[in-house]
């Protein structure tokens, strides 16, 4: 049975970046380090941090004074960043830099008079960041969502960084015609795409495709949901334990990538696992 890795899997650049961040402060930390909500959608990872000293919470007020808080990769509001001074927090921004150029596009769009629209999913915690930026953007999942909704003459378009380019052409088509200046500011990470292009490609050359990564990670159900369009036997699973000999009876071939909140060692463990 041959065992293949996808060329671009696991954790992306922002998402290294934070853990790093996270695991650098709890070293040098002198208080308690915590961190806003579970930096990342990955059980195992949580736990390994827990025990490095690294714990979540919910909110700054929740965080004693004098402790470090390490905002996630997703990005926060200004207020939320501000609540954190205010409770004497020491704050490490472990916010994507890709996060941050839609921060800034949006600010520049608002402060030039758009009318902002973020197209991505409403609730999730990157594009309420974004939003806290420009309170008064709209968020829309899909060109559906554009029907009920009036445009002024000038209108500021950015994405989520996870979105699918369809998805933000068929937005920005929808919109030709429904304002006098339309202004697209492409905020779509690479990261995503390089992964789903990956992961499709892997999947079509295998008898069984494996996709890493926690069951609470949107961007790995996303990643299986691809596979799946490709590969009619594909597992999701969150460790190298949950794999089932059976499910590889007969396969020449067999696929693994992993979500953007999977490091490499667990990617490494299921690899081994098979092979
Ligand atoms: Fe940053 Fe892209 Fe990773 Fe999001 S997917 S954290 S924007 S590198």
């Amino acid at each position: 049975m041959k065992v293949m890795v996808a060329d671009k899997a696991g954790a992306c650049y922002g998402v290294e970046r934070a853990l790093e961040l996270a695991r650098r402060a709890a070293e040098k930390a002198t208080s308690p380090v915590h961190t806003l909500g579970a930096l990342i959608h990955n059980p195992a990872v949580v736990a390994e941090l827990a025990r490095e000293g690294v714990s979540a919470v919910d909110r700054p007020e929740d965080a004693e004074p004098g402790s470090v808080l390490v905002m996630r990769a997703h990005g926060v509001t200004p207020d939320i960043e501000r609540r954190a001074a205010d409770g004497g927090l020491v704050i490490v921004d472990a916010t994507c830099p890709f996060v941050k150029k839609v921060h800034r596009a949006v600010e520049l769009l608002s402060d030039e008079g758009y009318q902002v629209v973020v197209v991505g999913e409403s609730g999730h915690p990157e594009v309420e960041g974004i939003c806290g930026h420009a309170p008064e953007a709209v968020v829309v999942g899909s060109s559906a969502e554009l029907e009920s909704l009036e445009f002024g003459r000038r209108v500021g378009v950015v994405a989520q960084t996870t979105l699918e380019r369809s998805v933000l052409r068929d937005v920005v088509s929808a919109l030709v015609g429904r304002c006098g200046e339309l202004r697209v500011i492409d905020t779509i990470c690479e990261a995503t795409r390089e992964r789903q292009q990956a992961a499709a490609e892997l999947a079509a050359a295998s008898d069984v495709m494996i996709v890493v990564g926690g069951r609470s990670s949107a961007n790995t159900r996303h990643l299986a949901d691809v596979c799946a369009r490709h590969c009619a036997v594909t597992h999701h699973v969150e460790s190298a334990e949950e794999l089932d000999s059976a499910w590889f009876e007969g396969a020449r071939t067999v696929g693994i990538t992993a979500g953007a909140s999977t490091p490499a060692e667990q990617i490494e463990a299921v690899r081994s696992a098979l092979a």
